[in-house]
């Protein structure tokens, strides 16, 4: 068995084995949360012609000179532009179209008047202007969102709802991403039933299966969940055998050094490259990595928060590097502890934290105890907050790091914006 090595280390170790997958074609509405796999660039520009940003008229600016309330200027309205519209004519001296938001600019025209500031009612085929305007009043520009030719969004780019939009803009239905990676899920040991089965005293509840199955999901990756293995060399052979072709193998328990801990054994057999870590954190510990087919295969550790950890620090880095994500890391940042924790030193300790704003400035406090089979203290948690391995613990008032886990909003205070 190898050393411990520090948490760092091992994630750079394991991130320099994880390939990039390849690309799919989907249809816009399934790329949310997807990352761009292509330049998308505009074949024309949006919005393709100047248009007018209000209802209202549109002129020569140099027609207004003077116009006021009182004394308004009259235009003779030559015709009326819809939304979905071309215009027809020209605007000449003297001349005003009716123009709805969004419609086109006519030529001539270089200015807008809200309707607001035009006589009530257009009479005579008259309108009066009560307001002057300069060149260019309340008229959208051509491409002054997008350059016919230009790259709109990059490879790497992640797909949210601003990035739908613009690719809809463009005229685009079907989009290249790449290929969610497929994820086996294996959980190991004799005392594991599954949530829906009898319970005998004996038993334990296959949770791990579930958590990772879940956060393989919030990592943008698809479970294959193969159930449990027992704790002997045939079985776990088998359900391993079923893992083949997954982009990723995650197995939990059995990687420590019981003696029914036979996973790296197994996995070496199927023709695993192995390597056995003691990663120098806490929660988790042993971890094993290796590669099968050229696909990553990570052993978690049994105990539920320590996999859940183990998962958050190693494996959904990996996943979303291999979804070619650019943010692959969480948000750290610094928080005021509330309150003393205690860790013993030597390993960089994970503590489940709670972090929320409060007079302005992050505030973090712990969940309480924080044994590796206290599931609930992942449950409460909306961080992991990060001891160093060289202190001892850290005191109340103390600056600590955050990772950010999401979920429940950083404020306690309800405000309006
Ligand atoms: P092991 O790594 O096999 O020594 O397991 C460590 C601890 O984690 C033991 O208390 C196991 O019962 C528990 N454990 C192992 N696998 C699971 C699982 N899939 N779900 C919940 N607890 C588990
Ligand atoms: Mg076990």
């Amino acid at each position: 068995m190898s050393p411990s090595i520090p948490v760092l280390e091992a994630r750079e170790r394991i991130l320099e084995r994880i390939r990039p997958l390849g690309v799919e074609r989907v249809a816009l509405g399934d790329a949310l949360g997807r990352v761009l796999a292509e330049p998308l660039v505009a074949p024309r520009d949006q919005p393709p012609w100047d248009n007018s940003a209000m209802d209202g008229f549109a002129m020569r600016a140099a027609d207004l000179a003077g116009a006021t309330p009182a004394a308004p200027v009259r235009l003779d309205v030559i015709e009326e532009i819809p939304a979905g519209k071309m215009p027809r004519h020209e605007v000449g001296p003297g001349q005003a179209a009716r123009i709805m938001t969004g419609a086109p600019l006519p030529r001539g025209a270089d200015t807008i008047v809200r309707i607001e500031d035009t006589e009530p009612a257009v009479t005579g085929g008259r309108v009066g202007i009560r307001v002057a305007a300069e060149v260019g009043r309340d008229v959208r520009r051509a491409g002054e969102d997008l350059r016919a030719g230009a790259t709109v969004l990059e490879p790497g780019q992640l797909i949210g709802a601003a990035e739908i939009g613009v690719i809809a803009t463009i005229g685009r239905s079907l989009v290249d991403v790449p290929l969610q990676p497929v994820v086996a899920i294996l959980a190991t040991g004799d005392e594991l039933v599954e949530p829906s089965e009898r319970l005998e005293p004996q038993h334990i509840v296959n949770s791990n299966g579930h958590a990772l199955a879940a956060m393989v999901r919030e990592a943008g990756a698809i479970p294959r969940n193969l159930g449990i293995a027992r704790d002997d060399r045939d079985d776990l052979r088998d359900k391993l055998r079923r893992a083949l072709g997954a982009d990723a193998i995650v197995t939990s328990a059995g990687v420590s050094v019981g003696d029914h801990d036979y996973v790296k054994d197994v996995l070496e057999e199927l023709g695993t490259s192995m390597t056995f870590w003691k990663v120098s954190m806490k929660p988790g510990h042993p971890l094993a990595f290796g590669e099968l087919d050229g696909h990553p295969v990570f052993g978690l550790p049994g105990n539920p928060v320590s996999s859940m950890v183990s998962f958050e620090l190693f494996v959904r880095p990996a996943l979303l590097k291999m979804a070619w994500h650019r943010r692959i890391f969480r948000r750290v940042f610094g928080a005021v502890l509330d309150e003393d924790v205690k860790t013993v030193a030597g390993r960089t300790n994970f503590v489940r934290g709670i972090v929320e704003e409060r007079d302005g400035r992050a505030h973090a406090r712990t969940t309480g105890p924080q044994g590796s089979g206290i599931l609930r203290s992942m449950s409460l948690a909306n961080a992991l907050l990060v001891v160093p391995a060289e202190r001892a613990g850290m005191k109340a008032g103390e600056t600590i790091d955050a990772m950010y886990l999401g979920g429940a909003g950083l404020s306690s205070e309800s405000r309006p914006f």
